[in-house]
């Protein structure tokens, strides 16, 4: 075998007690109930990689496969990831500093959000296992990713979502022909229906039993933006967070990449972001507190970060504390208002998690947690399009005429200049 081929993950690894497990379809440690990662053999990794390997391959997350958990080469979602990272001078004007950077995964391939990232990883592992049938809970950005690329590699999929999420969200499942299913409940309540169905049928749940491969996917948007960035990591990254696992999985992305040499070792901070109708991550973290306390009926348009229950929690304010990073939240009407600012800015409609993202920074900026002279990436995670009833009636209506050039110029007489 190439060392191209050969592979460097080695294991599933507990996060608490360090015990290895074989790579399969499972995510607890019997010991402690820690969660599983993906382990690998960094020092074979630092021998065999580097920038101008990595500058050679597709543009794609793919790009950075040595550290992605797949034994061969990837069969869902070759063509995921590397979106741009975008200098966004005039939105660093509005928020007063002075170099800013927004990483646009509104548009992700295939479905426009980053959820394709983790979806590409977990289905490429799920067919490596032999999964048939593929399945999610989701507040929707997953369900839409399994079903797209679901459809594309043949996979029959099931995905469960809380029953009122956003029509645009819910129509981008169904479009795919996957079986949607609304569930009377919030997402809490719609994982764990989903941890009995794995354990009962035997399906492949992305963000269950195939949870370790799944959440090593986020690492390429850390990896993207390390390289995007002339391999230098930025001073400070705000992640948005709902089970916190993007979080981490950045923190664990930058870390690597110092580990196996593609990046000398530099200070970085990660920061997270949560909506206040639930936010059980950052109210933790502000209180100094380690232990999440559960939000039993979040309430937010941010529906995409609605998890009041967050599998990732206690890691993400460890994340967050390691690199003295902070948190925050902000209300439904700041989310807004960071959609709009970034649209207006920059030109990228993000969803409602991109608002809660723009909104934070600029609390954290403001508030002298972010310094206006260090460099900062903003994580933007999915399309405005999805969740466009969110500003339906924010962002006025348009003005009205007959097709008459007599009219045009009446409306606009104030604005006109004669040519
Ligand atoms: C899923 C999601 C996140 C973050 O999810 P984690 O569970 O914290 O990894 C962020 N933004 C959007 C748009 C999402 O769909
Ligand atoms: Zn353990």
């Amino acid at each position: 075998m190439s060392d191209e081929n050969r592979p460097f993950f080695s294991n599933l690894k507990c996060r608490e007690c360090g015990r290895l497990y074989p790579k399969e379809a499972i995510h607890i440690c019997e010991f402690d109930f820690g969660p599983l990662e993906a382990a690998y053999d960094y020092e074979a990794i630092a021998a065999s990689i580097s920038r101008e390997a990595i500058a050679a391959r597709p543009q794609t997350m793919w790009r950075y496969r040595e550290l992605l958990p797949i034994d061969g080469s990837s069969t869902v979602g070759a063509q995921v990831g590397f979106t741009p990272l975008v200098r966004a001078k005039r939105l660093a004007e509005a928020l007063g500093v002075r170099e800013l950077y927004i990483k646009n995964d509104t548009v992700n391939y295939p479905t426009l959000s980053f959820k394709d990232r983790v979806v590409s990883v977990a289905l490429s592992r799920a067919c490596e296992l032999g999964f048939s049938v593929v399945a999610c809970a989701s507040t929707g950005n997953l369900a839409n990713s399994v079903a797209a690329n679901a459809a594309s590699a043949g996979l029959r999929s099931y995905v469960l979502i809380p029953a009122d999420l956003e029509r645009n969200k819910v129509l981008n499942s169904l479009v795919y022909g996957t079986n949607v299913i609304g569930i009377h409940g919030p997402y809490d309540q719609v994982n764990r229906l989903c941890s009995e169905i794995a354990g009962k049928y035997g399906w492949g749940f992305v963000n269950v039993n195939l949870r370790p491969y799944y959440a090593e996917g986020s690492k390429t948007q850390g990896f993207e933006i390390a390289e995007q960035l002339g391999w230098k990591l930025p001073r400070h990254t705000v992640i948005p967070m709902a089970s916190g696992s993007l979080l981490t999985k950045i923190h664990k992305a930058y870390r690597e990449l110092i580990q196996v040499g593609l990046l000398d070792e530099q200070p970085f901070s990660v920061h997270g972001a949560q909506a206040s109708g639930c936010a059980p991550i950052s109210t933790a973290m502000k209180k100094g507190a380690d232990i999440v306390k559960p939000v039993p009926k979040p309430d937010t348009i941010a529906k995409s970060l609605a998890i009041g229950t967050p599998a990732d929690g206690y890691y993400a304010i460890r994340s967050m504390k390691e690199t003295g990073g902070f948190a925050e939240d902000c209300t439904d009407e700041e989310v807004i208002e960071g959609i709009r600012l970034l649209a207006e800015q920059e030109g990228i409609f993000a969803e409602t998690a991109g608002g809660v993202t723009v909104a934070c920074a600029k609390k954290l900026i403001e508030g002298g947690n972010i310094p206006r002279e260090e460099s900062i990436v903003l994580c933007i995670t999915g399309h405005g399009l999805k969740t466009a009833e969110a500003v339906a009636e924010k962002c006025g209506e348009p003005r009205l005429i007959k097709p008459s050039l007599r009219e045009f110029e009446t409306l606009l007489a104030d604005e006109l200049l004669p040519a």
